[in-house]
């Protein structure tokens, strides 16, 4: 149980194409792992068009086909590190280690404030996804769908970390 009477919980996290082939992966791990967040699952996958799909369910009725065939693009031009993290309020927790969406609005000391400065504007005027090197679940409904649709029950695992005594 937590400080606020809820069970640990697990999100959805991916480390996009831009922070696999910049060589981030560890770097950006080591936030995670920083912040006593437990990985519980992990895997490389290159995105096909219907995974793509079935995970930005909602991104054109968001903001439009333009913005979802970049994304898509962007998010099929390589291989992402899949990653489920599980701790307490592990989705908030991710989502503020991880920062805004938009890396020039993205708080320094954010994954995405440190590693990017790319903005909203200059990726639609170019036609392009914004590079900001992950994607987390954006709340504990989402992250059970995201979870469920990454990865099988035989690919979570559940083990103790030397952490976990001043976690949980
Ligand atoms: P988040 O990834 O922070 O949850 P969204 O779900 O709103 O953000 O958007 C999903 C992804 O789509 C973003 O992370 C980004 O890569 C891309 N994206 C969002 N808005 C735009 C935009 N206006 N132009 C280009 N790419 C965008």
């Amino acid at each position: 149980m937590t400080d606020t009477g809820a069970p640990a919980e697990r999100t959805l996290v991916l480390l996009k194409p831009d922070a696999v082939a910049r060589g981030t992966m560890g770097r950006v791990l080591t936030r995670f792992e920083d912040a006593l967040l437990k990985v519980v699952g992990s895997k490389m996958v290159w995105m096909d068009a219907d995974l793509t799909r079935k995970h930005y369910f909602d991104l054109e009725e968001r903001f439009g086909a333009g913005v979802y065939n970049a994304t898509a693009t962007f998010m099929q031009s390589g291989p992402v590190l899949a990653l489920v993290l599980e701790g307490i309020d592990a989705v908030k927790t991710v989502r503020k280690l991880v920062g805004s969406t938009y890396p020039n609005e993205a708080a320094p000391g954010t994954i995405r404030g440190d590693y990017a400065h790319q903005n909203k504007a200059y990726a639609t005027a170019n036609g392009i996804a914004v590079a900001n090197l992950v994607h987390a679940s954006g709340n504990i409904d989402e992250a059970k769908q995201e979870v469920a649709l990454w990865f099988t029950d035989e690919e979570l695992f559940e083990y103790s970390t030397v952490a976990e005594k001043f976690v949980l």
